[in-house]
């Protein structure tokens, strides 16, 4: 193989979920819904498999029907008229639009910034780039048990810079954290950005997944931040379907096309059809707005009370978590468990969710494997999912309770 994977082999989803298949284990792992899709969604696969050209390749930057609902849904968040031939391209999952965007933009000892815990899959693909990864964490300050206390220490974030940094990641609504970035931080990371001339790539795939009254802000609407910041959105996480593998990028022409040049070479185009059916669905959005029956109008509560279940079975366990206020994960403290494992070769969380699996058949993720640098702030937390449906909720609360 070349150089550039070596290392890269093991992939935390494929070790995580054949953990939790071959335990049968209730599986509150990988975040993917498991309930069946809204009848909405089932009516546009529907009429848009009568549609010829739905079955055949399309537009290699996007599905024109599906970049114009997007245009239409982002420009009002946005503040301003988003282009759809030129800034916005459609990918393969948001996966595809992270990876085109990190690619596109770095060079063999470019750094790019990475604000720890962070998503497994960005540090791999900057290190397969030959870019050097820099971990800037976020710790809790005050009690841990908020996710917004979860911070990033000014001095430190900024002392991270240097000539050789190219791109800084950020993700809010926050996996596996659980925070929501506010508005004055945005603003203070856009600024940062902006003194150090840096690229901002914004993941927000679980931006419809803020809880009732809750705020997501995005970093591109800082004043002054549109120009450098690429935003990365997921209609799996938009309309809970994770199988989908459609994502978009959404940013000004100038790298929106850097984007479209990996795009083009690695994929070309999105599946037509399934593009069809998300433009459908975006429509249906942008007509229903704030209605009571717009799925983004119940995503939030259906989140919200998926988390609120497995919080009060944790309380009744007498274990503590990091509230979340959007996205699908919620951070356990499994300290009070009493778990006692030798941690000279494995952290105790790996060890945790390895035992919680085999013993007690529920599946999570240990907090250590999103951390590059800064291990030590994982500690005991482990993280579930709970973007999940009514009977594995019940089950995994079940099994919680009993834990002790
Ligand atoms: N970013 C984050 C933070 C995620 O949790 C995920 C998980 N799916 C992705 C990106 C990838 O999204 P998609 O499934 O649309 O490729
Ligand atoms: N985004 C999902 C998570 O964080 C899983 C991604 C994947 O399975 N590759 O759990």
């Amino acid at each position: 193989p070349a150089q550039r994977i070596i290392g890269h082999e093991k992939n935390l989803w494929v070790e995580y979920s054949a953990l939790a298949i071959r335990h049968q284990a209730v599986n509150l792992g990988q975040g993917f819904p498991d309930f069946p899709p809204p009848q909405f969604l089932k009516d546009a696969w529907s009429e848009a498999v009568d549609i010829p050209s739905a079955h055949w390749y399309t537009r290699g930057q996007g599905y024109p029907r599906l970049v114009t609902a997007l245009s239409d849904l982002y420009s009002p968040e946005f503040g301003r008229t988003i282009n759809p031939m030129s800034e916005i391209m459609t990918s393969v999952g948001a996966y595809e639009s992270l990876y085109a965007a990190l690619t596109a933009f770095t060079d063999p000892g470019d750094e790019v910034i990475l604000i720890e815990p962070h998503f497994d899959s960005y540090s791999v693909v900057v290190e397969v780039c030959g870019g050097k990864p820099v971990y800037v964490p976020l710790k809790p300050e005050g009690d841990p048990r908020n996710a917004n206390n979860w911070v990033l220490d000014k001095a430190e974030f900024e002392g991270a810079f240097n000539s050789k940094t190219k791109l800084l990641m950020v993700n809010t609504p926050h996996n596996p954290i659980g925070k929501l970035f506010s508005a004055e931080e945005m603003e203070f990371i856009a600024r940062t950005c902006e003194k150090h001339n840096v690229l901002i790539i914004s993941d927000e795939v679980y931006e419809r997944c803020v809880f009732p009254g809750h705020v997501h802000h995005r970093i591109a609407t800082v004043p002054g931040a549109w120009d450098r910041t690429i935003t990365v959105g997921s209609a799996g996480k938009s309309f809970s379907m994770t199988g989908y593998k459609l994502g978009w990028a959404i940013g000004p022409q100038e790298l929106i096309s850097k984007l479209q040049t990996v795009h083009q070479t690695a994929v070309y185009s999105a599946p037509t059809i399934l593009q069809e059916v998300i433009a459908r669905c975006v429509e249906r959005e942008i007509q229903m707005k704030g209605h009571g029956d717009a799925y983004h109008t119940q995503l939030p509560q259906i989140m919200k009370d998926g988390c609120s279940q497995i919080m009060a079975a944790c309380q009744d366990a007498g274990l503590d978590v990091v509230e979340p206020f959007g996205g699908y994960f919620i951070l356990v403290d499994t300290s009070p468990l009493g778990l006692e494992f030798d941690t000279s070769q494995v952290e105790y969380d790996i060890q945790c969710v390895h035992w919680l699996t085999e013993h007690k058949k529920l599946a999570g993720i240990p907090l250590s494997l999103f951390f590059g640098k800064n291990k030590h702030i994982s500690e005991k937390y482990i993280r579930l999912c709970f973007a999940k449906s009514e009977g594995t909720l019940k089950t995994g609360g079940d099994i919680i309770r009993d834990i002790t």
